[in-house]
């Protein structure tokens, strides 16, 4: 659906803010872009509705060069949404969320029908928000405003570029909760920017680690806490505070190696989520950490709880 092919992008004064990216995102498919900052996220996202024009490199759009779109075509399929929204002041939410259905001459009657179950998706009862103006919308409101009116012209694609990070965490995490379940209704094919591991953790199908414009690592949220390729992508992961699926490394904490494991005694991979190494303990005084199939060492209840406390997560801090 979208395909980098070496893509680079290099600003007026010189400067790589995207180098050689090589991405393919697959129809219906949710992938997160996540980085420190400057890393080329939103450089990376704007190449797709071509706000930005890369330098090097062709980005493909259904198999065609984004090139050879007619520009407003192309972002006529592409919802937008950003971290501050900007609403038009003057019109109501209603009108806010119509203008690109309107532009694409869409059937009025249809576009009211579905702007009203979109806002109703996002807990915005149209009853009560159709006719405001954005001045008179919280700040969680007016993203979720934003949200529907992405999707309002029923887009092939969806780009957000850290849509909820000026949110609180309460209206954040209700958010990503409408954002899941409008995943699963429409199944659109997404790049969401963001720099909260746990976030991207919670909504991609697959996340996209960037540093300085290139890509460290693409996976499944799964292959990235199983085998992070590297200690930038553990340590990326590792921000996933608090969390008792935070993945612990065993290597170093191990004490000499058992000569047997009695059948009964707990057995742990030496990478380990936290709550799988809390749960163990609770019922062993000592756990084996196996390695590849090998047992490297055991690990007693003082050491995980010394092991736990130095991640600073896990104890004390259940999901
Ligand atoms: P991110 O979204 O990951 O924070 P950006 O894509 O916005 O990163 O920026 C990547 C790098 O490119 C940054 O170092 C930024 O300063 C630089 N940059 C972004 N826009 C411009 C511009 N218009 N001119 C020059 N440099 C830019
Ligand atoms: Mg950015």
């Amino acid at each position: 659906m979208i395909e980098f092919q070496n893509v680079s992008k290099q600003y007026g004064d010189g400067f790589k803010a995207v180098d050689s990216l090589d991405l393919e995102i697959k129809r219906g498919e949710f992938i997160a872009l996540i980085g420190p900052s400057g890393c080329g996220k939103t450089t990376t996202l704007k190449m797709v509705n071509r706000l930005i024009e890369p330098t090097t490199g062709t980005i493909l759009i259904n198999g065609k060069n984004a090139e050879s779109y007619e520009i407003s075509r192309l972002r006529w399929n592409i919802g937008y949404v950003l971290q501050q929204i900007a609403l038009f002041p003057h019109m109501s939410v209603e009108e806010n969320i119509e203008v690109v259905p309107e532009m694409k001459r869409m059937e009025k009657r249809k576009v009211k029908q579905r702007t009203h179950e979109l806002m109703e998706q996002v807990g915005l009862d149209p009853a009560v928000f159709a006719k405001r103006k954005p001045s008179e919308l919280s700040g969680g409101q007016q993203q979720r405003v934003g949200v529907v009116r992405a999707l309002a012209a029923d887009p092939e694609i969806l780009l957000m570029d850290e849509p909820f990070s000026a949110l609180d965490p309460l209206a954040r995490e209700k958010l990503q909760d409408d954002l899941l379940r409008l995943k699963g209704t429409f199944g659109k094919t997404t790049m969401f920017v963001t720099h909260d591991m746990n976030e991207a953790l919670k909504l991609a199908d697959r996340i996209c680690l960037m540093r300085e414009g290139k890509v460290v690592q693409t996976g499944t949220p799964d292959e990235l806490r199983r085998n992070p390729a590297g200690a930038f992508v553990r340590e990326f992961i590792g921000r996933e505070q608090g969390s008792m699926h935070a993945l612990l490394d065993l290597r170093q904490w191990v004490s000499a190696a058992p000569a047997a494991v009695p059948q009964t005694q707990a057995v742990v991979p030496a990478e380990v989520q936290a709550d799988r190494l809390v749960s163990a303990m609770a019922d062993h005084e000592w756990v084996a950490v196996e390695d590849g199939g090998t047992l490297i060492g055991l690990i007693d209840r003082a050491t995980a709880f010394r092991l736990l406390a130095a991640n600073g997560r896990g104890i004390g801090h259940h999901e």
